[in-house]
This record gives C-alpha cells, structure tokens and sequence, in this order.
C-alpha cells in the first residue's frame, strides 16, 4: 500500500480524508502538476514547483508549499515508497470550506495540499518502441489552457474517444490549428527538416519537458501554429509531456506519419531527453 502526502501528514493511501465540500471536488477549483522520478531523483523539479506557483497565482490560492517543502515532500514519498522509477501528483486545491457555495471561502482558509506517487515504466515505456496514433478533436475547453486546473474532463472525454476510435490518443484543434495533445504538447518535423511547435500563449499549457527539450533540438525550430494537414502531412511528429517525455506519434488521423514508424529526429530526441533527465534530476 502506497504512503501518499496529505496536509502536513504521510498516511497510508487508505486513510487519506477529504471533506465532500472541497472545492477541488465540487468545483475543480484545484491546480496539479505530475513530476517524473527516474532512479529516483526528480525530473524537471524546479521547472514543475515554478509552474506550479504561478498556476496557483494565476487563480489566487495561497498558503501552498514554497519549494523546499515540495523537494522534502517528494523526497519523503519516494523513500517511503521506494520509487524508482515513475511519477509524483501534485495537487492543491482552495480547501474545504462548510458549506458549497461559488463566492471563495474566507482568506483563511487552508488549502488542501495532496502528493502520491504513482509506479510506472517510464524510460523503457514500449509504446515509445510503437509510437502512437492520434485523432484530432475540436479544442473545447476553456480559454486558460495555460492554467494547469484539474479541470480533466473534457481531455478525459477526448482520451477515451481516441481509443474507443482504435486510436490511443487526441490531438486538439482550433478553427483547423492543432493546439496540443489530451495530456501532452504537440509537435511536428516538416520534410524540410523544421521543427514547428505551437507558440507559449494562453491556448496550451506551457510544458516543462517542452522547455527541456527545445534546446536539445538539432533542428531550426518555428514556433507557430501548424494545422491539422500541415500535421498529417509532417514527416516526423511526437508528444512531449513529463509522464511520456518524448513519445513518437506515427499516425494522424488514419493517415501514417513517414513510413508509420517513429522517426529517426524523434527516436533521437527521446534518447537526448532521457539522458539529459538522468544527469539533471534532483
Ligand atoms: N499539455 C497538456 C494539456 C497537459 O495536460 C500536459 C501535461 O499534463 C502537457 C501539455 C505537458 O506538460 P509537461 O511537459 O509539463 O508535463
């Protein structure tokens, strides 16, 4: 059984206690962030607490952990965990005040602070061997994408479509521009050799491993929007996201990406990624 984090207490995940009237839960009044664990050092940690702080900024919860108290968190859980190798949630949400009500509760109001960590296959992940196939999908979520809420459903929605589809995800698209995957930023390679990904604005969250990996680009890279041909068009394309790091995608809508198989920029980008975690995690 798991020890996850909750409130000021390491308790088994069983007696982790929420109140019903959370706002996390009646209102999705909550932010998230999933940090990578590789042998057991935290990927991307600063990048992640960073944009933690300002997702809560950005919505004005306050009293979270500052950042040291996340690293002694997450040190905590993976020692009592013995994790390895996998993920770290995060989640703060704007507590539990007495009753439901949209107006926020008082200033003083704790908010209630989760962490767990979640086991899985990270650097050996086989789909990365296979690559994915994704549907594009009308982007209908709200217009703060950069905000990192757990408002999950709509992306929820789109995940389960895909694979109902025979497709194992979803790319998100506005007035024909792919803005970016269920979980994940979305990037193309051209058959000219550019590197196009979606500029940082308010339509995509903005990607810790997309920070990482930009500068490990061998490419010329153009941050703009790129539309849905334009992408199943691409000679190479891949996902970025701190679960999957970079995932190959080899099909687009039915339509293969280069020969279906992940593409050599993209297999190589993986391995520069994984390597550059390796060395950098905390
Ligand atoms: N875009 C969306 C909508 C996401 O939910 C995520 C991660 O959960 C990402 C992009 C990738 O962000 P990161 O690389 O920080 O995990």
């Amino acid at each position: 059984m798991r020890t996850i984090y909750l409130n000021g207490h390491f308790v088994p995940e069983t007696e982790g206690k929420v109140s019903v009237f959370d706002r996390g839960f009646l209102f999705a009044d909550a932010v998230y962030e999933v940090v990578s664990v590789l042998y057991g050092k935290l990927v991307d940690f600063d990048g992640h607490v960073q944009r933690l702080a300002r997702s809560l900024g950005e919505i004005g919860i306050i009293g979270a952990p500052d950042a040291d108290d996340w690293l002694a968190i997450c040190r905590e859980l993976v020692a009592r965990n013995n994790l390895k190798e996998g993920m770290i949630y995060w989640q703060v949400t704007r507590g539990s005040p007495e009753d439901r009500d949209f107006v926020f509760p008082p200033a003083d109001t704790l908010p209630t602070v989760l962490a767990f960590t979640q086991s899985r296959t990270l650097a050996d992940n086989p789909l990365a061997q296979r690559g994915i196939r994704v549907i594009t999908m009308p982007d209908l979520r709200w217009g703060r994408a950069d905000i990192k809420t757990t408002q999950l459903l709509y992306a929820s929605l789109m995940k389960n479509e895909a694979i109902a589809r025979g497709a194992d995800d979803a790319w998100m698209e506005r007035n024909g521009w792919i803005t970016e995957g269920s979980a994940q930023n979305a990037h193309i390679i051209t058959h000219a050799g550019v590197l196009i990904t979606h500029p940082l604005n308010r339509e995509i969250l903005h990607g810790i491993t997309r920070a990482s990996v930009l500068p490990l680009v061998a490419q010329r890279i153009e941050e703009r929007p790129f539309s849905v041909s334009e992408a199943e068009q691409a000679a190479e394309a891949f996902v970025s996201s701190a679960s999957g790091f970079v995932m190959p995608v080899v099909q687009i809508n039915g339509q293969k990406i280069g020969n279906g198989q992940p593409g050599s920029a993209t297999v190589q980008l993986r391995r520069a990624y994984i390597d550059w975690a390796r060395r950098t995690a905390i």
